[in-house]
Formats: structure tokens, C-alpha cells, sequence
């Protein structure tokens, strides 16, 4: 543990909630005390009023706020009185609770104040920190957990036994508080779930944390419980595992109810820990925290077994429930961590940002499950109070904050010719409706085209099949399969008639606009035939399929076998569930080819302005690459859902094509 408090940017904060916003972001920095919206801090103020009457406010984190990246507005201003008399009541229901934070804030605009509000209100320091520290669940989450708490802390630490957050613990941690503390006290230990540390400045309260977690640290490593060498397994790599995992995602995202992204994370830590001998008790106990449930679920799936791991799940839910003080429906039963000796870990999500916070708290887990055995055996809480937090309204309430999910979440896209024009729209246009984007481009660019969770790019030659089935590999490993491909990649070689036309120039179009297209549609197929709502192909074709143009021989015979292979293609796989339709865009001008000097060369050839000859058609609009990526997007949405074989002009009407 080290402190990352630095004078002079603590100087640059000019008041007492900047300095709160400093050191909650220095915490949130650090992935082993807080991870994904985890911990929380406060501040007590006090504030006049536009009465001009003094007031103490607690300024807390909001709800759906990240330590890491918290601002001003992300502190919910309460009123401090109000909350130690809630402290005091015998009982307060979760809603009521909620309504009373919410009602007695001074700014409207304020988010939901934490759950843990009244907790920070009864604690008597202008400065409370709160984290889920790693090496402190860790101990924790032993069978002497406790004992080795207070041995570690003595005086300095209350310990609080484990109670769910919000108005209970507040109360506990009250009376707790008022019966233990003593001069030495800097904080208090939460038994199966954190830590909390305060001072009367931002810096005292923060450096206690850091010098705390780093007690615990230092408490592992005396007890040989830090550091592994990982056992030496190599991880395997190529399209056979990628079809597992593929079928992996299929039969999770059937058990879900709705498509997921499974990313595989095949590092040493991962396949070390899934391929243990222990690893069917060790990871079969319970998560860290029970605030981890609402993303990982209690349990991890251990191999590819996911209809046993839905009745598993099944059972555990009516087990539990009929406990629970009002009814419960059942959240879906599939998982959202795969441990698998081959695969190592996968994480599964309704997203790739999803499937990426899933990966960060299970990689974390394999430490703390792997410390906590070393010290004597892994214990998480019990099943009970796992399920009460994972069918907590207010739990569940911070992931229904995303409002209803774009048409493609969870489903996955590879673009050809992504690097610009066309395939660069087309890309644009997926990430819109949500899907996870594979880009593959001839051009280095692609790489670095996008940036975010759901996309990735990646530079290949598409006439190179062991490129392009190392390309697919890592795609589905990032993602865990594929729903939608779009063949774009394509050459358009100058004018050429026939009776000039070389053998090598003709077999070069067909390699890359045909050959390298059937290709792709091989070894995609298998992929796509796991697709969770059906695979869907989308071929860019050309208005040179039916309305050829003179000196384009090699460009509009390629473009034709293309049709008719996706016209045969639609006939094949409509039993697999895929569905493959053709566009036939033409004159789209924004794109590469199209320089203004070649434009205006072309223009004035028919003796037309630019704008005129940009618009020569029988709507005389202007057909742009987005209009085309759109539409391409469509018809892999429900509009088409009923469509398969089809060619669709989109060319602004074409009186020969009409
Ligand atoms: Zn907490």
C-alpha cells in the first residue's frame, strides 16, 4: 500500500469538497480498495443556508458514482441533523429510508445519496472513507477471520459483525461504536465486507486507510498468504477453442434469455486458478463482498456444464426465497464467470463494458480466494446473505439505471474494409445499435479507428486465410462468437476493356471481391450458426450486378458471383438460422476513391456540375456511405427479420436497374 497523496495537487484544491473529491479519486485509483462504483466517502460541512441560518451538511457519494472518476455533482448534499435522529429509530424500511435521504437534500439536482449515508452521519470526524479493500476481505473472509482482525488492529479498529448495508448496519455500527471506540480508534473493520477509516482532515482520513489495508498487507506476506508462483500452464489458443467457448456463449446466452458477450481472459493468474484441484471448493464459497453479487452472481461456473449450473441456480432461488420477507422473481439463472481448465476465466455480461467490469472483480476475487486459502481456508457469508443482497430492490435498482438496451447489445459484428468509407460507416452504425464490433482492414489505421469495450480492430489481408483465422480467434476471444458480417472489403480497378484485360489484374479482383469473400462466409458459418438470434450476412454488392458498366469487366463479374454465392448461401443456411441479403449501393462518393479533383474530373466528363453529377438519379439525391451503413444495419435488425436472399437496391433509383 502506498499512499498516493501529493502535496501540491492537494494544494490545488481551493475548498473542502475538492479536497474530498482529491482523495476519493486517489482511492478510487486503486483497483485493490475499490472496484466499479465500490466504497464510498463523505465530508461534514457546514453551510448557511438562504434563510442565512448555519446548517451541518454530510456530502456523500450519489448512488451510480465511480470514486475514480467523482465530481462535484456526484456528492449528494444531506442534512446532517436529519440523519443522526434517523439513526435513531428502531426501524426503518428500505424505501423509507431512500425517501428520506432523497427529500432531505438542498440541491434538486443531486444524485440518490448512498446506502450507506446515515453509517457516515453517526460517525463523529469531518472525513469518513470507506473501502472494499482486497487483503481486508481477505482475512476477513476466514474461519478466524474475525480473531485475526482484532489481533492485526487491536484498539485501533471497532470490529462490526456482518450485517447487510444500509439502515441495520448504520445502527449497529452506532451502538458498536459507542460502546467500543476509544482514543485510538481511526476506524472500524467490517467483518465480511470492508473497511471504513476517518480524520478531521481529507488527508488524515485517507493516509489512515492506506497505513491500514497496508497492516493487513503486511499480516498476509508475514503469513505466506501474498504472493504465487503461478503453476506453469500455457495457454492453448485457435479455432477449436474458439468454438468452445462459442457453443459456451450460446448455451449461456439460451440460459439467459437474451445474447451476452463472453470474453475469455486466458492469462497465467486465470488458468492457474481454474485448473487448481481445489478449485471446485475454493470457488464454490461465495464472492468477496456481497456487493460483487449483482455482477458476478454468487457462484462461478466451473466448466461448461450451464444447464447443471441453471438448476443449481434454480434451486438456490427457491430455497432462499421462500425465507425472504416478500416475494422475489427470479432474476435469470445464467452465469457470469466461467472457470474452465482449458479456457482459464470467462466473463460474461449483457455488454462488453459489462463483461469487462465482471473480469476486474472476478480477477481480484482469484486473489483474495487464493490469500484467504493460504491462510487457513476460504469462507464466504453465507448463501442467505448473499441472496438478500442480490434481491435487494436497491441493489437491483443500480443495474435497471441503463434504461432499455440498444437492438444489438450482446450480439457481435465483423466489418470488412472498415478502415474507411463504406465499412467505416457500417462500423459507426453497429456501435449505434450496441454491438460489439469487430473492424478488419488492409490498413494499419483500423487498429486505433474506434476506441471502447465493443470494438475492436484488427489489420489483415483477407486473401491470407491463416491471417484471417487468426483474426477470427481473437475476435471471438474477446467477444465469445459472432451474429453479424458484413462483406465490404472490395477493389475497384480503373477502366480496363476487356480486350486489354490481364489474366493476373482479373484473377487479383476475384481473389479479394470473391474468392476471399467465400472464404470468409466458410469459416465464419459455424460461428454464426451459434448465433443467439440467428446469424445474419449483409453483402455490400454494386449497381453492376444488374446494370453493368463498359470497362469494369473483372469489378462487375466478381460483384455478381458474389451475389449468386449469397443467393446460394440464403438457400444453405436458412435451416442454421442465418439469414444473408445483398445492397447495391452506387455513386457514393464519400468515400476514399473519390478525391474532390476526380470528382470534378468526372463531372465535367459528362459535363454536369459536381453537384449535379453527385446527384444523377431518379430522386436526384446523394447517396452517402452512411445511408448505406444504415440500411446495412437494418437488415440485420428485426425489420428484416423475415427477409433472406434478398438484393436491395440503394442507389437513389436507377433507371436501368428500375
Ligand atoms: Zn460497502
Amino acid at each position: 500500500m502506498h499512499s498516493l497523496w501529493n502535496d501540491a495537487g492537494a494544494a490545488a484544491c481551493g475548498s473542502e469538497i475538492e479536497r474530498r473529491i482529491y482523495t476519493s479519486r486517489l482511492l478510487g485509483q486503486d483497483k485493490s480498495l475499490v472496484l466499479h462504483g465500490g466504497g464510498n466517502t463523505s465530508v461534514k460541512l457546514t453551510e448557511q443556508n438562504i434563510l442565512g441560518e448555519d446548517e451541518q451538511i454530510l456530502y456523500v457519494k450519489g448512488s451510480g458514482w465511480d470514486l475514480e472518476t467523482i465530481a462535484a455533482a456526484g456528492f449528494a448534499p444531506v442534512r446532517l441533523e436529519h440523519l443522526k435522529k434517523l439513526a435513531q429509530l428502531s426501524e426503518l424500511s428500505d424505501p423509507e429510508m431512500v425517501n428520506q435521504l432523497v427529500t432531505h437534500q438542498t440541491r434538486a439536482t443531486a444524485p440518490v445519496p448512498s446506502v450507506e449515508a446515515i453509517l457516515h452521519a453517526i460517525l463523529p470526524y469531518p472525513y469518513v472513507d470507506h473501502t472494499h479493500a482486497d487483503a481486508i476481505v481477505s482475512i476477513t473472509n476466514t474461519a478466524d477471520g474475525e480473531a485475526r482482525i482484532r489481533e492485526i488492529y487491536g484498539d485501533t479498529m471497532v470490529v462490526i459483525p456482518y450485517v447487510m448495508p444500509g439502515f441495520d448496519l448504520a445502527r449497529l455500527c452506532a451502538a458498536r461504536f459507542a460502546a467500543d471506540a476509544g482514543p485510538n480508534t481511526i476506524g472500524m473493520v467490517l467483518l465480511n465486507h470492508g473497511i471504513f477509516t476517518f480524520g478531521q482532515s481529507a488527508k488524515e482520513s485517507y493516509e489512515r486507510m492506506i497505513a491500514q489495508v497496508g497492516r493487513a498487507e503486511e499480516y498476509l506476506k508475514r503469513n505466506k498468504a501474498w504472493d504465487f508462483a503461478p503453476a506453469a500452464v500455457t495457454a492453448a489458443h485457435g479455432i477449436e477453442l474458439a468454438s468452445v467457448q462459442a457453443r459456451l456463449r450460446a448455451d449461456i446466452s439460451k440460459a439467459a434469455g437474451f445474447p451476452v458477450i463472453v470474453a475469455r481472459h486466458a492469462n497465467d493468474k486465470s488458468l492457474a486458478f481454474a485448473s487448481r484441484t481445489d478449485i471446485s471448493t475454493i470457488a464454490q464459497q461465495g464472492p468477496a463482498t456481497p456487493d460483487h453479487v449483482i455482477r458476478t452472481k454468487r457462484l462461478p461456473l466451473i466448466g461448461r456444464d450451464v444447464a447443471a449450473y441453471v438448476e443449481g441456480y434454480k434451486k438456490y432461488f427457491i430455497e432462499i426465497e421462500v425465507q425472504a420477507k416478500e416475494r422475489k422473481t427470479m432474476l435469470d439463472p445464467a452465469p457470469r464467470v466461467v472457470l474452465d481448465s482449458e479456457l482459464g476465466l470467462c466473463a460474461v455480461g449483457k455488454s462488453a463494458q459489462d463483461a469487462g467490469i465482471v473480469a476486474d472483480i472476478y480477477d481480484h476475487t482469484m486473489d483474495i480466494i487464493s490469500r484467504a486459502t493460504a491462510l487457513g481456508g476460504y469462507r464466504a457469508l453465507p448463501a442467505k446473505d448473499i441472496f438478500d443482497v442480490e434481491y435487494w430492490d436497491l441493489e437491483q435498482a443500480k443495474l435497471r439505471k441503463g434504461g432499455k438496451p440498444l437492438p444489438f447489445t450482446g450480439e457481435v459484428a465483423l466489418v470488412t474494409g472498415a478502415a474507411s468509407g463504406i465499412g467505416k460507416a457500417c462500423v459507426e452504425s453497429l456501435l449505434a445499435r450496441g454491438a460489439a464490433v469487430v473492424a478488419l482492414d488492409l490498413a494499419a489505421s483500423v487498429v486505433s479507428m474506434k476506441s471502447g469495450a465493443n470494438f475492436l480492430g484488427l489489420q489483415c489481408d483477407l486473401t491470407d486465410e491463416a491471417q484471417f483465422k487468426q483474426a477470427l480467434v481473437q475476435a471471438v476471444e474477446k467477444f465469445g462468437g459472432l451474429d453479424m458480417l458484413v462483406l465490404n472489403a472490395g477493389i475497384f480497378p480503373g477502366g480496363c476493356r476487356i480486350d486489354s484485360l490481364k489474366t493476373e489484374e482479373w484473377q487479383k479482383v476475384m481473389r479479394i471481391n470473391l474468392d476471399a469473400n467465400l472464404m470468409l462466409m466458410r469459416e465464419c458459418h459455424a460461428f454464426m450458426k451459434l448465433a443467439p438470434c440467428g446469424g445474419r450476412v449483409v453483402v455490400i454488392g454494386s449497381k453492376n450486378v444488374p446494370a453493368p458498366g463498359p470497362g469494369a469487366a473483372a469489378y462487375s463479374a466478381s460483384k455478381a458471383a458474389l451475389n449468386q454465392l449469397a443467393r446460394v448461401a440464403a438457400l444453405e443456411w436458412g435451416s442454421d438460422n442465418i439469414r444473408i441479403n445483398s445492397l447495391h449501393p452506387n455513386a457514393v462518393f464519400d468515400t476514399g476513391l473519390w478525391t474532390p479533383e476526380v470528382l470534378a474530373a468526372r463531372a465535367k466528363h459528362y459535363g454536369m456540375s459536381v453537384e449535379e453529377y453527385k446527384t444523377n438519379n431518379v430522386l436526384k439525391t446523394e447517396v452517402t456511405s452512411r445511408d448505406v451503413a444504415e440500411l446495412t444495419a437494418e437488415m440485420c435488425g428485426p425489420l428484416f427479420a423475415k427477409t433472406t436472399g434478398a438484393w436491395l437496391p440503394v442507389d437513389g433509383g436507377n433507371d436501368r436497374v428500375i
